[in-house]
């Protein structure tokens, strides 16, 4: 499992400098909505999984491969649409890295549930991952800055947060919700689609596309190859849209992941 190492550091700074070793990271995306989210993040020789929100059986059919060539897994919060299957994870040797309030929530126990926090970075084989503050209605929720040792590549990723309150540096990759639409979700509570109530609870958990479009402008864009949109909303989003105006922003490949893929 590599060795862990753990020490405060503001996002952006210590993990090294990109540059690239003639590897890429990859990122996959196989589930991203509210009905279930799983992610792998390869640098070529370690595969870590970001997420577990399908069941055992649908993450080891979706991986092809089962889970025998997974590191770890991070975890970002624990609703079930991200964390359904934490428990046979671990039954099956694999270690998850997930805040303290996500592993009371989810009654986790034993040595594979590691906690971490927001701010303290760890590493794990060639991983060193500083988790970040997230913001949405689950206790303790992180996004994830994720830097590679082989691939000296940086990914951001953030999901189920209606903001985030840091700005990095130096990205190669950023995966990041884009839930829904302000105008949309408007039409929809104004056309009885939507109850009012929802729309209050959207608006303090999950990130609304011009507030994902800001977000982006205040961070260095100038190493980002891909932006990877996620968790789109079934009803209050536009995928073709949502890729249009943020490639508009970003002035680089722009991908929106599939519910399921
Ligand atoms: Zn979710
Ligand atoms: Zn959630």
């Amino acid at each position: 499992m590599g060795r862990t190492s753990k020490g405060n550091q503001k996002p952006g700074r210590s993990l090294g400098c990109p540059g690239g070793m003639g590897y890429d990271m990859e990122f996959k995306s196989y589930a991203s909505s509210s009905k279930g989210n799983l992610h792998t993040l390869s640098d070529g020789r370690e595969t870590i999984l970001i997420e577990c929100g399908l069941s055992i059986k649908e993450i080891k059919k979706a991986l092809g491969f089962g889970l025998s060539g997974i590191s770890f897994c991070l975890l970002t919060h624990g609703h079930a649409d991200h964390s359904k299957a934490a428990k046979d994870i671990m039954k099956a040797g694999i270690d998850i890295y997930t805040s303290q309030g996500t592993i009371d929530a989810l009654g986790l126990h034993g040595h594979r549930a590691h906690a971490i926090q927001a701010g303290v970075q760890f590493t794990s084989g060639n991983w060193i991952v500083l988790p970040v503050e997230a913001q949405h209605d689950a206790p303790e929720p992180l996004a994830f800055l994720i830097y590679n040792r082989r691939t000296r590549e940086r990914m951001l990723f953030a999901t189920d947060t209606f903001y985030l309150k840091n700005i990095f540096a130096g990205l190669n990759i950023i995966a990041v919700e884009c839930n829904y639409a302000a105008d949309i979700l408007a039409e929809n509570v104004a056309a009885g689609r939507i109850p009012a109530e929802l729309k209050k609870r959207l608006m303090r958990s999950h990130f609304e596309l011009s507030n994902v479009k800001k977000f982006l402008q205040a961070n260095d864009l100038g190493r980002v190859k891909a932006v990877h949109l996620l968790h789109l909303s079934e009803g209050n989003s536009n995928a073709e849209r949502f890729k249009r105006e943020v490639q508009s922003i970003v002035g680089k490949p722009v991908y929106v992941a599939a519910e399921r893929s």
